[in-house]
């Protein structure tokens, strides 16, 4: 007995000990289980918050497009891109734009690039579907095929804005600048070779090997592609001249991903 009273003492001890400890640590587990549920309900109704006074864009509608004006358009798309820039893009449904925008697109503008993979247009300017045309071509410049597009986004499509988007250190240019003869590449690089007769003078090195020449062919390709807009196209003069229609030059910085207007010489 006493031996058993002895052994059953301790193990009653031992028993109360760890269900008391059971205890502890159940309810203590209680405890942060609550918490985190009160601290994660907390999160997700600031979020919920958050998303109510941010509603996600809708596709652009014919009403929206007819209340914009081209400055309200460009002070938007360069609000976009430094949202681009400090990497904090707008969360969009594609699905449901896609959805939404199957019976009829009011873009707001038309951004002609360079082919160059290293320019996300829409993410440049912080855009979805239906927001903005974008045409492409190596060397970002006009021919026929381009202007007639442009000429659809602004007649017919009522686009507000045209912006010819060129780029740092552009390959394009640069086989420009070497007079690169090879295959289609070679009238392709014709259209931007005129940009080298009429760039202000440089001093220095004029070869694709400097940066700073390349930079300098580069914006005036940029201008020599506004300056034939206005000249090629009838309909897109006559657009801006009535102030419907803005066009303006563009330059993307590969490096940053900034972009910056290149002013008319
Ligand atoms: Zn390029």
């Amino acid at each position: 007995m006493g031996t058993k009273f002895i052994n059953l003492k301790p193990a009653t001890t031992n028993r109360l000990y760890y269900v008391t400890l059971a205890f502890n640590g159940t309810a203590t587990m209680t405890r942060f289980i609550l918490t985190l549920i009160v601290c994660t309900s907390a999160f997700l109704l600031t979020l919920d918050k958050t998303r109510a006074t941010e509603p996600a864009p809708n596709v652009l509608t014919q009403e929206q497009q007819a209340q914009l004006t081209p400055q309200n358009i460009l002070d938007e798309l360069m609000a976009g891109n430094s949202r681009f820039v400090s990497n904090n893009l707008t969360e969009r449904n594609h699905s449901k734009q896609v959805r939404e925008a199957y019976a009829g697109q009011f873009p707001k503008a038309v951004i002609l690039s360079c082919l160059d993979s290293r320019i996300p247009v829409e993410d440049v300017f912080d855009r979805g579907v239906g927001d903005i045309f974008v045409a492409r071509v190596a060397g970002n410049f006009i021919n026929e095929d381009i202007l007639g597009s442009m000429e659809f986004a602004c007649h017919v499509a009522g686009a507000k804005l045209i912006i010819v988007l060129g780029h740092t250190h552009c390959g394009a240019v640069q086989a420009a600048i070497d007079n690169v003869q090879l295959g289609n590449i070679t009238p392709m690089l014709a259209k931007i070779r005129p940009a080298l007769k009429t760039a202000q003078p440089f001093s220095g090195n004029k070869t694709s090997a400097n940066p700073e020449y390349v930079a300098h062919i580069c914006c005036e390709n940029i201008r020599m592609a506004v300056r034939m807009i206005r000249k090629e196209s009838e309909i897109l003069k006559a657009l801006e001249n009535k102030g419907s229609v803005e066009i303006v030059g563009a330059y993307y910085d590969l490096n940053s991903g900034t972009v910056s207007i290149v002013e008319e010489k």
